[in-house]
């Protein structure tokens, strides 16, 4: 039986990593700062730590591990990670959590490690017109991401690169664009476009308003975790390919157009209103190039239908909300009562 650890797996992405790897029969150990929220980590073993502590690092990387899958970041949609006022913590966090799994990795003499990086490190003046994004993986360098969250994942792409080189470790790596799907983060302040949108949807009333951040021509492309975590692990399985390699889709569209497209889904009738907020980049779309031609690798369904499955999960999150907050006023009322 095959072991891993999954370094992040009470969140969104890592979540569904566990639950497709104990479909397929491993043995995994999770860590997170925090117990997955949705339930969505079916772990053997689940450590809540904290990977800035290298003694958390030490207990939970042990050398009978086959396989590190390192998702743990400080991280969220572009109302956390372009504002700038969380910079410091990113670059800091995300950071710590790498040096410190990736020597532990070395110490322990773990052979295969993967690395998930991001879309955002790709520069910025390939991504100026929102028709025509450059995301190839070769176009990297000259290195301008726009976010400091950008710059602390190509800096540890290096890192990883690095230990692949010179310490006899088999490194992976994606850079992931935009993924999304249920159970995932929708409220709070780190969650990205589509949850928040699909929210914001779900919450407004029938002929209401939605807010859309910039002019709502910039544009994405998005994927559904499950296609995501596919390919994770095709690139893992493969013999000779290691990466850094996109994983995303190549259906891009306008953040207005996908405003709609929720809209439409939901069978609302509502309208759109573009406001001042953080936008990113003004152009992104996967180039699926080179893992098509690697891992023959592909999204096997289109963006709606994604975005049906996500609405439909996040309607319902806004429903239960909805309600436990009806019964919160009775709930402390009873409770002054009895005290
Ligand atoms: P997420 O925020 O749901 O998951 C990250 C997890 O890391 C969280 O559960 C968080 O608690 C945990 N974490 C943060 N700091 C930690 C610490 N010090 N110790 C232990 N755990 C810690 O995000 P996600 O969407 O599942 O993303 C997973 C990975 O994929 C991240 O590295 C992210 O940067 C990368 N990524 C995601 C996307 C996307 O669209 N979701 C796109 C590009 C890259």
């Amino acid at each position: 039986m095959k072991t891993a650890l999954v370094c992040g797996a009470g969140g969104f992405i890592g979540g569904h990593l566990v639950t497709r790897l104990k479909k397929e029969g491993y043995w995994v150990r999770g860590v997170d700062l925090k117990e997955n929220e949705y339930g969505n980590c079916p772990s053997d073993e689940f450590v809540v730590g904290d990977l800035r502590d290298p003694l958390v690092v030490a207990k939970v990387v042990t050398s009978d591990l086959n396989e590190i899958y390192q998702l743990a970041a400080d991280m969220g949609g572009a109302g956390f990670i372009s504002t700038g006022i969380n910079d410091a913590a990113i670059m800091h966090n995300s950071a710590l959590i790498n040096l410190n799994v990736l020597e532990e990795a070395r110490v322990k003499g773990i052979k295969k490690i993967f690395y998930t990086s991001t879309a955002c490190v790709y520069p910025e003046y390939n991504q100026m017109d929102p028709n025509n994004p450059k995301c190839s993986e070769d176009s990297v360098y000259p290195a301008e991401p726009d976010s400091e969250y950008g710059w602390e994942k190509l800096f540890s792409e290096r890192m990883y690169l690095t230990y692949g080189r010179t310490c006899n470790m088999t490194v992976k790596i994606t850079r992931l664009h935009n993924i999304f799907g249920p159970l995932g983060t929708w409220t709070g302040g780190r969650e990205k476009a589509p949850a928040a949108i699909c929210r914001k949807v779900a919450e407004a009333p029938e002929g209401g308003t939605i807010e859309i951040w910039g002019d709502g021509l910039q544009t994405r492309s998005f994927l559904l975790v499950y296609e995501c975590v596919e390919g994770i692990r095709r690139l893992m399985e493969s013999p000779d390919f290691a990466g850094p390699v996109n994983i995303g889709s190549e259906e891009m569209i306008s953040m207005n157009d996908f405003a709609k497209m929720v809209i439409d889904i939901s069978g609302k009738n509502l309208t759109i209103k573009n406001i001042t907020g953080p936008t990113g980049v003004r152009g992104r779309n996967s180039d699926n190039a080179l893992i098509r031609e690697k891992l023959n690798w592909a999204p096997s369904q289109p963006l709606r239908a994604g975005v049906e499955t996500t609405y439909k999960w996040i309607a319902e999150q806004v429903e239960k909300e909805r309600r436990a907050k009806q019964t919160e006023p009775i709930l402390s009322a009873k409770h002054k009562h009895v005290a």
